[in-house]
């Protein structure tokens, strides 16, 4: 179990004061100025040294996308972005860290601006997120007041200013290029990659886009050094991670732990257990909804991490843990998803746009048995045919949690298949139905 000391966020539960003054009590904005003397390069190196792995789903090294970014500044500016969209369903753990410890990741953003040498950076706020930007906006407002931020950000001769950016509400734009777009005032559509924004980013210029806990984690691995971080967890999948536990558990909540912490220990010390007891489990998305379940059997052992998830065919995400008991309709569960990303799908892709609502319409069927055998086949393979073929990852989003359902619960589709067939037999053999008998049958 993680330590209360080696805990980054303190104010996880907004038990204490958010703003300048709690957060100064807490550590925040502490010795800065001497971080930022280390130097660009300096910082880049100690994040790289410290293993983190982006938060926000994807798991890539935070510290080698900053290397990415140009080492002179050209003609054109260098921008930070930071991703604070959060539309993953089930996923609110960057939503309490801005409301209750939003200079946690004021300062990140100051420290990781500085060290891709970007003297501006923008906070995309998911629109939803009414009272987290007025909470943020008040806290970037107390930043520039003190000199935290600004010109001469801590004294440090850098000037920085930082901006919040209110999204509309579409779950594409948390896609990084489609974040850009939006910013742009374009319309929130992924961009073709390459070109990698940190070669042609916001404005045509070098940008790096990460993850509001990404970024809010930087100074305290810099103030405690990279050994101390990368010492928690295991190998390659290091530090401290917030899970955001919900469903069928007697005490939802968001908690910070080490990475690798086992499934099952996350859910039962921190969520209360499962809901009538660990042998009532079905299964768990365990990172948010673009994730593969997993069934209990896997859950029994498995470790919270990036590789141990990929090793039985999930992910961890967003590490947004969805817990699912033998109450639940799972195939219904996978079916409300695809009717998700049917929704969110931004449509220029053909894949995608026909795909998600194809997989859409045929789940539908399938929770209510309407289908073939063959069908379950075919499904698997228009999954297939998504997966890889798009232009951002929301195919395979749409994707993955059908293959999920198809991998582990190809039993209970086909049993539901069966009852509707059973159920609806009588009514399929009798010859010279009307047409409204039908319908009233079906
Ligand atoms: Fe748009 Fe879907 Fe293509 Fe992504 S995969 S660009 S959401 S159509």
């Amino acid at each position: 179990m993680l330590s209360d000391q080696d805990r980054i966020f303190t104010n996880l539960y907004g038990l204490h004061d958010p703003f300048l003054r709690g957060a100064r009590a807490r550590g925040a904005w502490d010795g800065t100025a001497a971080i930022l003397a280390r130097g660009h390069d300096t910082i880049v190196e100690e994040i790289k040294a410290s293993g983190l792995r982006g938060r926000g789903g994807a798991g890539f090294p935070t510290g080698l996308k900053w290397s990415f970014m140009p080492k002179e500044v050209g003609p054109r500016p260098h921008y930070l972005v930071v991703n604070a969209d959060e539309s993953e369903p089930a996923t609110c753990k960057d939503r309490d860290i801005i409301r209750h410890d939003p200079h946690t990741l004021i300062e990140g953003s100051l420290i990781a601006a500085y060290a891709m040498r970007a003297h501006v950076a923008y906070i995309y706020i998911r629109g939803e997120f009414y009272n987290e930007s007025v909470v943020l906006q008040r806290a970037i407002d107390e930043a520039y007041e003190a000199g935290l931020i600004g010109r001469d950000a801590c004294g440090s001769g850098w000037n920085f200013d930082l901006y919040v950016h209110r999204g509309a509400g579409a779950y594409i734009c948390g896609e990084e290029t489609a974040m850009l777009n939006s910013i742009e005032g374009k319309k929130g559509m992924p961009r073709l990659k390459p070109p990698f924004p940190a070669a042609v980013g916001l404005y045509g210029c070098p940008t790096t886009v990460n993850n509001v806990e990404s970024i809010a984690v930087t100074p305290t691995i810099l103030r405690r050094g990279p050994a101390w971080f990368s010492a928690l967890g295991r190998p390659r999948n290091v530090g401290t991670k917030l899970f955001c536990i919900s469903g069928h558990v007697n005490k939802p909540c968001n908690v910070e732990e080490e990475l690798g912490i086992p499934l099952r220990e996350l859910i039962e010390i921190y969520a209360g257990g499962v809901r009538g007891g660990w042998d009532n489990l079905l299964a768990v998305i365990p990172g948010g909804s673009s994730v593969p379940m997993i069934p209990k059997s896997v859950c029994d052992t498995v470790l919270m991490d990036f590789d141990s998830l990929r090793e039985v065919k999930s992910g961890l995400g967003t590490a947004a843990v969805m817990v699912m008991d033998k109450s639940t309709d799972i195939i219904k569960a996978v079916a409300r998803l695809s009717a998700f990303y049917k929704h969110e799908s931004c449509g220029q892709c053909t894949p995608c746009r026909e795909g998600t609502g194809w997989m859409m319409r045929l789940m539908n069927r399938m929770v209510q048995g309407r289908a073939e055998l063959e069908e379950i086949d075919t499904l698997e393979q228009v999954t297939r045919q998504v997966e890889g073929h798009t232009i951002c990852a929301l195919g395979d989003a749409a994707a993955w949690p059908i293959q999920g359902l198809i991998r582990h619960f190809r039993p209970v589709m086909e049993e539901r298949i069966a009852q509707y067939k059973a159920a609806h037999a009588a009514a399929i053999n009798q010859p010279n139905r009307s047409a409204a008998g039908r319908l009233a049958a079906e």
